[in-house]
């Protein structure tokens, strides 16, 4: 099963991973590790779990067996991962080995209970815990043993591994310890199964096993040494091993205690760990730093006081950020929205059956009207003065994970980048706003007589300077407006467009004709004077393609496809007497085109240019997508992986300058 990861529930696609935390235990038992009682603390006959105690507890944890016995703890390790998954967690890797009590069978079902992927381990842990036959067993009979987990099931159960670890060593090394390091190699040369290794405590030992694994065959670029934080306190020691290729595992989050039982060492705290990283991914290891918690006590969990297992999410993270490590912040973004735009270039008659538009209102009365003829009705048409409402609308989009907004109001359409400014200050959502003039019928009337070499100075300008007499500056170029037939202006402009994308290297979105030979001929322009196709979005696609095979024919073409009117399920549309599809349309029309393997070409975005489709007007909203159309898309087959490209990496590859 290359290429996909094992839970105990079974294979699952990288793509519904998500955020993970790679080294932690929920059902285990670390007794082997039980530490003389201190003489500071009391007795440990007579301890509890009480508020009176915790401080002895952090400070001697391993002082009193039932700190060290994570069995019996399930319902709260539900709760642990319930919350984890409020937070945004999504998979743990549980590496208890052999040694430590391990149960796959209880795993599976808390995973089942919470919806958290867990993967867990095969394999021994330190030789204090080797079974007793370990002298006896042969290389041969441990290989077998770490197989059979990984590809039978472990613990007499079904369930299956999908680590090998964490494997255990010493320091020094025991020779058992390193037979199970070779067997290790080999069971992951033969299965393709990922390592975890926890090392010995010098600063030496990460090294002498990375050097066993390779010299037995082991895959060290899939393989993840742990407790880099407690083995490495000089940032060129962990430079000098990050050089060998293995993941860097910073595991002890959560643990701020200076002393350890284990060792007299400096336990770093959260502040050194992340100091420490941010020396790391500053020389180029980014791609090989994993975090977790490693938790191995009852009072590392909420339950005894503890941290949790969404310390990382809740807490870490954000020091990060304040730390000055960067973020993928693009995130889940629409790639065709307007928030402040007018559309009054639109308007259309007012219809025989509608009332009469001057003494229209925004009352539900009057909702199925101008649902069924939105642009009849001026006061509809524009978003100028709905700041307030955009900036609910906003907050609440990004409640249900949205992240970004392609804003691609153009000159033509009342554009005022300074107003998106503020809404993406108020909200926190990030907003791109476009360059460039929409359609022929919203041109400036000196248009005629503006040469090519000017429009492309006023694009750069927008793209580099600012727009509207700001200094906002323009991440898009578009949604330039083309009509059907094209006019000669628009014609003009789009070859500004491609000279102007050529010197900036800007993305580029095209509001084309309604015809579907429109997008062919716009490429075709763009693409004689220069302009990149590959950085380019087509939008509109559901009102332009009604045939799979169009559509296919015009996905070879390279440009990004866009679905952009997600939320629209009136078949009536005043523009054009066309059949306007509802999303499950949409939807199957997607499915096709990702099935013709052009899944890394979709966007989607519901390109709102009315108040009625507001949520404060009755309407779908900004969220709508989130909330009802990717359900759909899971429940009509299209996989998490393709979801995911749709709404994340499709528009950071489009939207990134060349
Ligand atoms: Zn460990
Ligand atoms: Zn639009």
């Amino acid at each position: 099963m290359k290429g996909k990861i094992q839970t105990v529930c079974g294979w699952i696609d990288p793509g519904i991973l998500g955020k993970t935390l790679t080294h932690e235990h929920l059902v285990a038992d670390f007794s082997c590790f039980r530490a003389k009682p201190s003489q500071h603390a009391p007795r440990p006959d007579t301890l509890s779990f009480s508020m009176e105690n915790l401080g002895f507890i952090r400070q001697y944890p391993y002082s009193f067996s039932e700190n060290l016995n994570l069995h019996g703890e399930e319902n709260h390790m539900v709760e642990e991962l319930k919350f984890y998954r409020q937070n945004g967690g999504s998979s743990i890797v549980e590496c208890t080995t052999l040694g430590l009590s391990r149960d796959v069978g209880k795993l599976k079902q808390i995973s089942m209970e919470t919806g958290v992927n867990v993967i867990c381990g095969a394999g021994y842990y330190t030789a204090n815990t080797h079974p007793s036959n370990m002298d006896s067993l042969t290389q041969e009979q441990l290989v077998s043993t770490l197989v059979r987990d990984i590809t039978q099931g472990a613990d007499g159960t079904d369930v299956r591994c999908g680590v090998i670890g964490e494997i255990g060593c010493s320091w020094p090394l025991t020779d058992n310890e390193r037979k199970v390091l070779q067997a290790t190699a080999a069971a992951q040369s033969e299965t393709g199964c990922p390592v975890i290794i926890h090392p010995g405590g010098h600063k030496d030992a990460p090294c002498e096993i990375v050097r066993i694994l390779q010299e037995a065959g082991g895959d060290i670029s899939a393989t993840v040494m742990s407790h880099i934080d407690r083995t490495f306190f000089e940032p060129e020691d962990v430079l000098e091993f990050a050089s060998l290729g293995c993941y860097l595992e910073w595991d002890f989050f959560g643990l701020e205690v200076s002393h350890t039982q284990w060792q007299d060492i400096d336990m770093p705290n959260d502040a050194m760990r992340i100091r420490m990283i941010r020396q790391v991914l500053e020389e180029g290891h980014a791609d090989r730093v994993v975090i977790s918690h490693d938790v191995d006590t009852k009072h590392r969990l909420m339950h005894y006081g503890g941290h949790g297992y969404s310390h990382i999410l809740l807490n870490v993270v954000p020091k990060m950020r304040n730390r000055g490590i960067s973020e993928d912040i693009l995130g889940k973004t629409l790639t065709h929205e307007h928030l402040v735009a007018d559309f009054s270039c639109f308007r259309a008659k007012p219809s025989q059956h509608a009332p009469h538009p001057d003494t229209l209102s925004f009352s539900m009365e009057n909702l199925g009207f101008i649902r069924q003829y939105p642009y009849s009705f001026l006061e509809n048409l524009n978003l100028h003065g709905e700041e307030n409402h955009m900036v609910e609308e906003l907050k609440f989009f990004r409640q249900n994970g949205g992240s970004s907004i392609v804003e691609c109001t153009t000159l033509g359409l009342s554009r005022d980048v300074g107003k998106l400014k503020q809404i993406s200050m108020e909200t926190g959502v990030n907003v791109i706003c476009g360059a460039g003039y929409y359609t022929a019928n919203t041109h400036p009337s000196n248009m005629d007589s503006l040469t090519q070499e000017q429009l492309v100075s006023t694009l750069v300008r927008d793209i580099t300077q600012g727009a509207d007499g700001t200094d906002v500056r323009c991440g898009v170029i578009g949604e330039i407006g083309c009509s059907w037939p094209l006019t000669d202006n628009e014609r003009k402009v789009l070859q500004a467009t491609a000279a102007a994308q050529s010197e900036t290297g800007c993305p580029v979105i095209i509001h084309p004709g309604g015809h579907k030979d429109a997008p062919c001929e716009i490429v075709r322009i763009l693409q004689e004077a220069g302009g990149d196709i590959s950085a380019t979005v087509m939008s509109h696609i559901d009102s332009t393609f009604f045939e799979p095979e169009d559509v296919l024919e015009f996905a070879s073409l390279g440009c990004y496809l866009e679905w952009d009117f997600f939320g629209l399920e009136v078949s009536h549309t005043q523009w054009q007497d066309i059949d306007m599809p509802n999303d499950a349309m949409r939807i199957r029309m997607i499915r096709q085109v990702l099935e013709e393997g052009h899944a890394d070409r979709v966007v989607i975005s519901h390109d709102v240019d009315t108040k009625h489709r507001l949520m404060h007007y009755g309407g779908h909203g900004y969220s709508h997508i989130l909330l009802n159309v990717v359900p759909k898309m899971r429940n009509r087959g299209i996989s998490e992986e393709d979801i995911n490209k749709i709404l994340i990496e499709n528009p950071k590859r489009w939207l990134v300058f060349k």
